[in-house]
């Protein structure tokens, strides 16, 4: 990136606004590169109201959703255990996934095609393969198949962004929290960052060269036309019945279709307290979600209902009731959560139209685990560097309709 002195004092080369996943590296790999960073987050890292609450997040390396995530993933892994190392908090535990459905569904052809893009070592299970990898997953439509991604596995997503910050700050980044933006104004030299701290009548602002939203549910306060739709929704867990097992070992990280509903589910099992694989990760039951196929309704980002109303849960209960017979259906917890559409379920990542705006998020339910590596191409894009892969199926631009002609 150009930081020669020009007519304005600047406060930072770069600011980032919004330190959840996406943001929390974003400002970690900036500093990496030297650049002065000013993050801004308006509660503190591993908070609860946006995109990354929860306790797991799901990590997979043959990516349904599109072949071009998988070096991704990979880039993203090495970048969380570097961040295990540096904090010493586990943030990673490999279990091996499972993929089940009929074989021409996109889920079984999604897996298959990223695999065999990057020739990852996955393998193909018929029934019996199936109940024999994973014992909970026993129960399938006649004629569904399996695909085993031993690369598989789950993140704890609070820990991560805690871990992220507090390598960004010892890289040298300037980390504001309990501050929040109300507004950023690029003009022909630099942004002006306005903010709103609590408590105070006139909150400072900021002048930076490069600003990198990574706001998460609230990027379309600040970068309107990247069309996102945030949404409420309700995380479930769910305990074993009465002498029944349902813990990583015999349900491992899944990614499944529903016996007689034509619908998918996603989780993985257990993790008793006083588990040896728990290495920290904490228990937590079984969990289970739906899969999300829109259409959605856009929330507000700051209204969201924590609520969890009677009947909520019968959905996924129903689901969870015609899938796992080892599961008790009625929920052991749950929780709300924000996700935030694109048009086309992929993220957005990259400049923006204005050459001093850049943006990070548009999770479309499947963007934690390649949050570190989200963050290192946000700050490649801003410090003007070539991407690590070719992630331009992610440029947040791709939405912009063509000027009309004639
Ligand atoms: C139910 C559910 C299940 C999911 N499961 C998986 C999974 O299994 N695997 C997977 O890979 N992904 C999964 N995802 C997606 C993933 O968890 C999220 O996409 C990701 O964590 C969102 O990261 P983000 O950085 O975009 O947003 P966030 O983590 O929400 O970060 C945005 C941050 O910006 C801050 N901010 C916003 N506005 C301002 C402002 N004005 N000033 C200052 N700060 C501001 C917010 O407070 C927040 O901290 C799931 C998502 C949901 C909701």
């Amino acid at each position: 990136m150009d930081t020669a002195p020009d007519s304005t004092s600047f406060d930072a080369d770069v600011a980032v606004i919004g330190l959840g996943a996406v943001g929390s590296s974003a400002a970690w790999r900036l500093a990496a590169r030297g650049l002065d960073v000013l993050g801004f987050e308006q509660f503190e890292p591993g908070h609860a109201w946006g995109g990354s609450t929860g306790k797991t997040r799901l990590f997979r390396v043959a990516c349904l959703e599109h072949p071009g995530l998988t070096p991704i993933a990979r880039r993203a892994r090495d970048l969380w255990r570097e961040l295990e190392a540096s904090s010493g908090e586990p943030l990673f535990l490999e279990t091996g996934g499972i993929m089940v459905g009929p074989p021409d569904s996109h889920l079984i052809e999604g897996t298959l095609r990223a695999a065999e893009a990057h020739d990852l070592p996955v393998e193909r299970l018929d029934a019996e393969a199936i109940a024999r990898r994973s014992p909970a997953n026993a129960r399938i439509e006649p004629g569904d198949v399996g695909v085993w991604d031993p690369e598989a596995g789950i993140l704890r997503p609070e820990a991560a962004i805690i871990a992220a910050a507090a390598a960004a700050r010892a890289a040298g980044a300037d980390l504001r929290t309990g501050v929040r933006v109300v507004a950023i104004e690029p003009d022909a030299d630099g942004v002006t960052i306005r903010t709103a701290g609590p408590g105070e009548a006139d909150a400072p602002s900021f002048r930076v060269r490069r600003v990198a939203v990574t706001a998460g549910p609230w990027i379309g306060r600040f970068v309107p036309e990247v069309p996102l739709t945030p949404h409420r929704v309700v995380m479930t867990w769910f305990r074993p019945r009465e002498g029944h097992a349902a813990d990583l070992d015999v349900l491992p990280v899944f990614i499944r279709s529903v016996p007689g509903h034509d619908t998918w589910i996603w989780g993985h099992g257990a993790l008793p307290d006083g588990d040896a694989r728990a290495r920290g990760f904490g228990g937590f039951d079984a969990k289970v979600g739906p899969e999300f196929d829109g259409p959605f309704d856009a929330d507000d980002p700051d209204a969201i209902d924590r609520e969890v109303h009677p009947g909520e849960t019968d959905g996924i209960s129903e689901l969870v009731a015609a899938t796992f017979p080892d599961l008790e259906p009625d929920p052991s917890g749950v929780t709300t959560c924000i996700m935030t559409h694109t048009p086309d379920g992929q993220f957005v990542v990259g400049p923006t139209a204005d050459p001093r705006v850049f943006v990070g998020g548009g999770c479309s339910g499947h963007s934690f685990k390649h949050a570190s590596a989200l963050g290192e191409l946000v700050a490649q894009a801003v410090a003007g560097e070539p991407a690590f892969t070719d992630a331009s199926f992610l440029d947040p631009r791709r939405f912009a309709t063509a000027p009309a002609t004639g």
